[in-house]
């Protein structure tokens, strides 16, 4: 069934050679008059795929996109009981109980959850957030600050370092007004692991009823974190980062106690966490439109996770991708963002080579064009590419990617050794 699948908004121009008539468009798929005309841009299932090294999307497995294929009502006991073993499977690869913790997945990408922290966890009146930040992603949890105004106080750290635990201590001893403080795990735009659980130990100790928030968004999965040992009070991740699921929703892992005490303060009707939660836990049903076939395509990513040995087996397969990549490109002559005292597996910041001949936009597209995406720098003081080593990626696609970028070089006339 559904062989083809018709997509005019991708152009798959590379792929132009199917038939029209041998495209049976799937008839679940709203198709356009416009995707008609474009049949020439139909892909099979059978037709080379794009693997993707981003931050993401991420690259999913072929058996993962094929459980989106059935089709749920919101209230199909099926459907029920598919919410319950994913918001219990989620708690579970938290490692942390299910008295204390429970998991609200929110329907959206993975902004909307760290979006629905802040409209549940701080108060209408009285909040104050301190904002740990050393990239991009940090700094979009002081945006969403701002376009809620929530009263805050960022705190930057260079790009290239990790949080620095002490000038935590210092600020939060000064000023102990704080009612959350905010960090990322795995800062996704350079590939920084924050010391999280070393971060809690001291929120809490100076301030108890300080709120912990944890954007651990790109490491949720593949990097170990201690949500007990960390003091922390949520954890926001989404489906499609390390857990390999097709992107649709994003999930909190909350401590029921702070939970709790959240009723009222969203500003939000639709990102109100506890309002999630408080619905989910009465009827076993989403609010408003449950994303049906990502969480039956999540499930069978859970699955895939399990067999693969939960957070150890996929972060040793993250670390080999990683290690393939960083010895090549050492081998190429590219310089690493980070200096070696960082041993995040995420993703990898490159520094823009020194060679006349360089230029990003080629080397992307020349990639591209083999079937490897890669992704820009995020980082505000260097130029920048990033390769991320994490989603449906194996040692052979790294050594994929790598013998693809050995051709462009050549052909781009770059000699970086
Ligand atoms: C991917 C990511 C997000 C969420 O991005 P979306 O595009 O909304 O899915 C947030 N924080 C970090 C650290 C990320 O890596």
């Amino acid at each position: 069934m559904n062989k083809v699948i018709c997509n005019s908004l991708r152009s798959y121009v590379a792929f132009t050679k199917f038939q029209h008539k041998s495209c049976q468009v799937p008839n679940f798929l709203t198709v356009s008059k416009m995707s008609y005309v474009n049949h020439q841009k139909c892909y099979t299932k059978d037709a080379p795929e794009k693997k993707l090294f981003t931050p993401g999307p991420l690259s999913t497995s072929p058996t993962v996109r094929q459980a989106a294929f059935t089709e749920y009502g919101s209230r199909d006991v099926a459907f029920i009981a598919a919410i319950k073993t994913l918001r219990s499977k989620l708690v579970e690869i938290a490692e942390v109980s299910k008295d204390e913790f429970t998991c609200v997945p929110i329907q959206g990408s993975g902004t909307f959850a760290v979006e629905a922290v802040f409209q549940t966890a701080v108060p209408r009146q009285g909040g104050k957030v301190l904002i740990l930040q050393n990239g991009a992603y940090g700094k979009r949890l002081a945006k969403i600050c701002d376009v809620m105004s929530v009263p805050y106080q960022l705190e930057s750290f260079s790009e290239d370092s990790k949080v620095d635990v002490n000038r935590v201590a210092d600020i939060l001893s000064k000023d102990k007004s704080f009612t959350m403080t905010s960090i990322v795990h795995c800062e996704t735009s350079s590939g920084v692991i924050n010391p999280v659980e070393d971060v809690g130990k001291v929120v809490k100790q100076i301030i108890p009823d300080c709120i912990f928030f944890v954007d651990a968004m790109s490491s949720f999965g593949a990097v170990p974190l201690d949500m007990l040992n960390g003091n922390i009070d949520f954890l926001v991740s989404s489906a499609n980062k390390c857990l390999q699921g097709i992107p649709g929703f994003s999930y909190a892992i909350a401590k029921k106690s702070v939970l709790m005490n959240c009723n009222g303060n969203s500003r939000s009707l639709s990102l109100d966490l506890f309002d999630q939660y408080d619905n989910l836990e009465k009827t076993n049903q989403f609010r408003f439109t449950p994303p049906t076939h990502t969480m039956l395509a999540f499930l069978q990513a859970v699955k895939e996770f399990e067999e693969e040995g939960g957070v150890s087996g996929r972060g040793d397969r993250y670390k080999k991708n990683r290690n393939i990549l960083r010895e090549g490109m050492k081998d190429f002559g590219f310089e690493e963002f980070l200096d070696s005292s960082h041993e995040g597996y995420i993703i990898t910041s490159y520094k823009y080579p020194q060679d006349l001949n360089w230029n990003f936009t080629t080397f992307y597209s020349k990639l591209n064009d083999r079937g490897y995406v890669i992704y820009p720098g995020k980082v505000l003081n260097a130029d920048c590419f990033r390769i991320g080593s994490i989603g449906h990626l194996y040692p052979e696609d790294m050594k994929g990617l790598l013998s693809a970028i050995k051709q462009v070089l050549q052909e781009m006339n770059i000699k970086l050794r």
